[in-house]
């Protein structure tokens, strides 16, 4: 590509690809298989063009929760650095780890591993007693606990807000942890552990004088940290983010 560098850092699921069940009906083209078997997420046309046309002028890197396992599920192209778990794993463009990223993430979680597991026992032990069909789950990364997810198994509505208020009761005053939720998964993590802090990173290995243009895509809260680094941020109209954005300023959908 000729030109100056443009790099867009974009956000997966809810951003350029979802489930069939947040589609709906329409002409969708699967792109990301799913754990078990057959396909999990798909693009509908809007979807499609808008990383068409940024793949077509910009370096667009991968930023999303997604662990290597699930991102390589994801049948699609890139060419360029992938952040990977939340921002904990940085992929060079061959797909192996960058070493610095990965040494430096590795501290951190050997250092957070016993309270992020503490944590997430005082969550689950809450959980038995008031929503025991909640799971509770731990991801590790190199034998060290990334992030605790606690989902719905039937992903049913306001089924995580309770345990939300209860982690954010827990871990009030302490900017060591983030919180954050969409509407299937409710996440903890060290604070120190980011999208944000990986795009910093990132941007610095591709861009470092900083004369990029920068556009970071995301569509939930916990995307916003990374989007605002950039010089524009983009957001799907029906997203967490405008949803956030509406009640400030109410939009009227027909
Ligand atoms: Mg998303």
């Amino acid at each position: 590509m000729s030109g100056p560098l443009t790099l867009a850092f974009v956000d997966l699921d809810d951003t350029v690809l979802s489930s069939l069940r947040k589609l709906g009906p329409g002409d969708h083209t699967p792109v990301a298989l799913s754990a078990t078997d057959g396909w999990q997420g798909y693009q509908n046309a809007a979807q499609r063009r808008l990383l068409r046309h940024l793949l077509a002028h910009a370096d667009v890197i991968p930023t999303t929760g997604r662990s290597r396992t699930a991102f390589d599920r994801v049948q699609l192209t890139w060419w360029s650095w992938a952040i990977l778990d939340h921002g904990a794993t940085i992929l060079r463009p061959g797909g192996e780890l960058d070493p610095t990223w990965t040494a430096q993430v590795e501290k951190i979680l050997s250092r957070s591993d016993a309270a992020l597991r503490g944590l997430t026992e005082r969550l689950a032990t809450h959980l038995r007693g008031t929503q025991p069909e909640l799971s509770v789950r731990i991801h590790d990364l190199g034998g060290h606990a990334i992030y605790a997810v606690v989902k719905h198994p039937g992903r049913q509505p306001g089924a995580l807000r309770a345990a939300a208020a209860y982690l954010q009761a827990l871990t009030e005053g302490h900017a060591d942890w983030s919180v954050f939720a969409n509407d299937s998964t409710l996440t903890l993590m060290p604070a120190a552990v980011s999208k944000a802090a990986a795009v910093t990173y990132v941007r610095e290995q591709l861009d470092p004088h900083g004369q990029a243009l920068t556009v970071g895509v995301g569509d939930t809260l916990s995307d916003l940290p990374f989007m605002a680094l950039c010089d524009y941020a983009l957001t799907p109209g029906r997203s967490q983010v405008m949803t956030a954005a509406a009640t400030l300023h109410p939009v009227n959908h027909p």
